[in-house]
């Protein structure tokens, strides 16, 4: 049953897939996140801090279910915003990975399903949910007892071989599947990831773990945070309008990193083409014209308008 799901995986355009048992996440990654949230590290996205019995236990989550089937989808372009030009992240040049990942992991699961009632088994099987990016769960923590990689330093799965952009997505199910191996980290003494963040985000302790203090981030800043960009932190922006992609670029196993194949995902030519002068007087028409089913409506007219202007009087100040 597992090398099927894998093969079907892979046959759907998910570039990884493996395998965890569902179980309370060990001691070390809870008193992490507990200590983060004590720290007030997520900032306004206060449902990071709600439900932790539910993100610590999937079987909380999803009553009865016995593993968890990870998957990692490529988003990694094929054609980029030039450097010079204000930047959005690499994620949220084509469509909204939410509603794509979510639509194939709902083919996996028909598969599945297929599968189980030729091996006698016989609908409807206990509960099982898909999850992406949308309910109390520790995805990279998955992924990397699923046996696909780690999380790095920049506190992104890490893929050997292919790096780090790919959107993860779960399906927490019923079935008793064996698990895979989870991979050790393989940052090493790499800290490449702290040194590039331009917002000083990351914090590298002397264990060599690293504490990400969301309130800094630019990713957070651009998209999460609806308040006015606090004008300690708006210099940091750089030429960044939505989102920030350092500490991925940074990263040398995105060396690896291959153009997706996923068409979803790629740029328009209208995106690719925007100048400054270009965002700088967008329109709602425009950005509807450009965003229409992206994941930048997250931020909406009004704060992507924020960013733009934020971003312009930085500029106009150096
Ligand atoms: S996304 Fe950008 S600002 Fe946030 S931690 Fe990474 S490099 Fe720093
Ligand atoms: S830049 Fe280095 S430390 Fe950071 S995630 Fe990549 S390998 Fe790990």
């Amino acid at each position: 049953m597992e090398s099927f799901i894998k093969n079907k995986a892979r046959e759907l355009g998910f570039a990884a897939c493996g395998i965890a048992k569902a179980e309370a996440v060990d001691a070390v990654t809870q008193a992490a996140y507990e200590r983060w949230i004590e720290e007030n590290h997520q900032g306004d996205m206060g449902y990071l801090a709600r439900n932790l019995e539910k993100r610590f236990d999937p079987t909380q989550l999803v009553p009865g279910c016995k593993s968890i089937i990870v998957t990692a989808m490529n988003y990694y372009p094929a054609e980029q915003i030039p450097k010079e030009e204000w930047q959005i992240a690499y994620y949220a040049y084509g469509k909204d990975y939410h509603v794509v990942v979510k639509e194939r992991l709902f083919q996996l699961l028909e598969y599945i399903n297929n599968l189980r009632e030729q091996h006698g088994e016989h609908a409807p099987f206990g509960e099982q949910r898909v999850f992406v990016d949308s309910a109390p769960v520790l995805e990279r923590y998955w992924a990397q007892r699923a046996g696909l990689g780690w999380e790095g330093r920049n506190h992104l799965l890490i893929i050997p071989g292919m790096g780090s952009w790919f959107f993860l997505g779960l399906i927490v199910t019923d079935l008793a599947l064996t698990p895979d191996s989870p991979l050790p980290s393989r940052c090493g003494t790499c800290h490449r990831c702290v040194d590039a963040c331009p917002a000083g985000a990351l914090t590298l302790h002397a264990d060599g773990t690293t504490s990400m203090d969301a309130r800094r981030c630019i990713s957070y800043l651009t998209i999460e945070q609806k308040s006015p960009i606090p004008s300690d932190f708006s210099a940091h922006l750089g030429n960044h309008i939505y989102g920030c992609d350092c500490c991925q670029k940074a990263c040398p196993w995105n060396r690896f990193a291959s153009p997706t194949n996923e068409n979803s995902f790629q740029p328009s030519d209208a995106l690719l083409n925007m100048r400054r002068e270009d965002w700088k007087t967008l329109t709602p028409e425009e950005y509807e014209g450009l965003f229409s089913g992206s994941a930048v409506k997250r931020a909406k007219y009004d704060g992507l308008r924020r960013n733009i202007e934020t971003v312009a009087q930085s500029e106009k100040k150096d």
